[in-house]
């Protein structure tokens, strides 16, 4: 960039730091989440407290799912895989998650997902990256793929909420961003309808990739906004190493903590 550009930038930059201070002297917004004022002029319309209360995954989650609770962090080697993982029910090599679906977590995902609020997209992109970061070894990969929507609820929604982190993750990470490799054959039910263990029918076979979609011998970074049961990740990743793809790394913003163990009398 040649120094008039950079200068050009910078000023630009500071313009907008600008703007967003007026604005917020001017029109002081507030939290969507707790509804205190906003005090500092970013477009984050979240504040610093409930950013700041989100649930970490905790020591002790499994080694392969990430599920929270799985041994004593105390006594480490006991028993580091779940019970579900112990049996090998995922296609996913791993998957790891930024924090426990509850609380503040869900109600900011659900700003996501709903109201497009793509400063918060940024922000937990970057909480990914961090993640990825410090096991760069375990996540390294060759492409980052969305969880894709069904196009009827694609059409309904107007965006798939996980392309508001998931492309600028990619980006972060240097990767490709392939939000179109893979889709969802058949529509999901409502979720809230469905026990947990139904869960796992719905989605088997749900996904495919599209035709012309290669990816022989790439590791998939695959995203999505929530893991549950981890059936969605596994329909996805099933359907990645089915056409070659080398291995499938899971990566959600929330783990729901409830334990897998308890329905896995599941094949
Ligand atoms: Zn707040
Ligand atoms: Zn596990």
């Amino acid at each position: 960039m040649s120094i008039s550009a950079r200068s050009n930038s910078l000023l630009f930059s500071r313009m907008k730091d600008v703007a967003g201070a007026l604005a917020s002297v001017l029109f002081p917004a507030s939290c969507r989440i707790c509804e205190q004022l906003l005090t500092d002029a970013s477009r984050l319309p979240v504040c610093e407290r409930c950013l700041s209360s989100f649930t970490a995954i905790p020591p002790g989650s499994c080694d392969l799912c990430g599920l929270p609770g799985t041994f004593d962090p105390e006594f480490p080697k006991a028993v580091s895989y779940c019970r579900d993982c112990q049996q090998r029910r995922f296609a996913f090599e791993l998957a790891r998650s930024y924090g426990i679906y509850e609380g503040v977590l869900v109600r900011a995902i659900l700003l996501l997902k709903y109201e497009h609020i793509e400063p918060l997209g940024n922000w937990f992109a970057g909480r990914l990256a961090e993640i990825v970061a410090k096991q760069p070894d375990r996540l390294a990969a060759d492409a980052v793929v969305p969880v894709p929507l069904h196009r009827q609820r694609a059409r309904e929604r107007g965006f798939n909420q996980v392309d508001l982190f998931g492309r600028t993750l990619a980006r972060c990470l240097r990767l490709p961003y392939r939000p179109v490799l893979l889709m969802r054959t058949r529509p999901r039910p409502e979720k809230h309808l469905l026990r947990l263990d139904e869960r796992w029918e719905s989605v088997r076979g749900a996904f495919a990739l599209r035709e012309g979609g290669r990816v022989d011998n790439l590791r998939i970074l695959l995203l999505d906004d929530v893991m549950t049961t981890g059936a969605t990740l596994d329909a996805c990743s099933r359907a990645l190493r089915e056409a070659g793809a080398k291995s499938v790394l899971g990566l959600t913003i929330a783990r729901a903590g409830r334990p897998l163990s308890s329905f896995a009398e599941h094949p």
